[in-house]
């Protein structure tokens, strides 16, 4: 080891960083400073005005950047918002100028399953250099997969949309335009809709408690089969399961286990699975999106 690196001079202490996690429900901020996640604030979604909530908690917190995780996809700069199917109104929309014009400050984005699988990695500790698959049940139905310690991202940088992908029979119309993705079955937003049908009054976190064995059952297949898609596609050594689906009262977490594992290869890479639950609090995506800003804020 070269001995020069005792002599540099002490490194500034990095600046603080908001990071904020958009869903198509909660809208979630904190601060990042000195590797601690503070100030963590919640809003309704609908509620909220989105970027003024932001930039004012930005300027207020007096970060020096914000990262945002957005439900959907992003254009390659990361610059404009394409496709937000549980969040029609930021289709088209210019998040990071609009971001940066309220707040003076830089702005990263990134698609949520990022910053949430970003979260998940730090604070479970994982390596960073395996391929790992995050598959995050929350309004909508997000994934991703790092590979080397990058998100895997496509010719168009759309990255990996587990929540669209067809699954035959299905009818349903999604909120992305297309006719029986994955997320129309799948996803918060499709348990919203069944208690609003089928049990009215019910509160949608008591879904699982209320309906019947075969809709459960269905429900944990139906979720075991996008798993197991991503598992075989991508032959992950990890898969995080997060979002406030999996942490809601019920959740048929064993029957799904058993259905992944029942429609991975075998032998591998089935054998091989290690399947683990994020922590359940609501902080990785927040926490992730400060730590994605973070490190494009020292890389200028
Ligand atoms: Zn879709």
């Amino acid at each position: 080891m070269n001995n020069s690196t005792e002599t540099k001079t002490k490194k500034a202490p990095a600046p603080p960083v908001l990071g904020a996690d958009v869903g198509g429900t909660n809208l979630r901020v904190g601060l990042l400073q000195n590797a601690e996640l503070s100030d963590v604030r919640q809003y309704s979604t609908r509620q909220t005005e989105l970027v003024q909530t932001i930039a004012d908690a930005a300027r207020e917190l007096g970060a020096a950047a914000v990262g945002a995780g957005v439900p959907g996809t992003l254009d390659r700069a990361r610059r404009r918002v394409l496709n937000t199917p549980n969040l029609p109104s930021l289709a088209g929309y210019e998040l990071a100028a609009r971001l940066e014009d309220a707040s003076g400050l830089p702005v990263f984005l990134e698609n949520d399953a990022v910053m949430l699988l970003t979260g998940d990695v730090h604070r479970l500790g994982l390596p960073e250099g395996g391929v790992i698959l995050g598959v995050y049940v929350g309004t909508g139905l997000g994934s991703c997969v790092f590979s080397g310690g990058s998100p895997y991202l496509g010719a168009n940088a759309i990255g990996v949309e587990l929540g669209h992908i067809p699954f035959p029979g299905n009818a349903e119309k999604c909120g992305c335009g297309n006719t029986g993705c994955a997320e129309s079955c799948v996803s918060g937003a499709y348990l919203e809709r069944l208690v609003c049908e089928k049990y009215p009054g019910t509160p949608v976190a008591d879904a699982f408690s209320v309906m019947s064995e075969e809709l459960k059952l269905r429900y944990a297949e139906n979720l075991a089969c996008a798993i197991a898609a991503a598992v075989n596609l991508f032959d992950p050594d990890t898969v995080i399961l997060g979002g406030g689906v999996p942490a809601m009262r019920g959740f048929p977490l064993d029957e799904v286990l058993r259905g992944v594992y029942a429609h991975a290869l075998k032998p591998l890479p089935a054998q091989s699975l290690n399947i683990k639950t994020a922590p359940d609090d609501g902080a990785s995506g927040v926490l992730g999106a400060a730590l994605f800003a973070a490190g494009r804020l020292a890389a200028i």
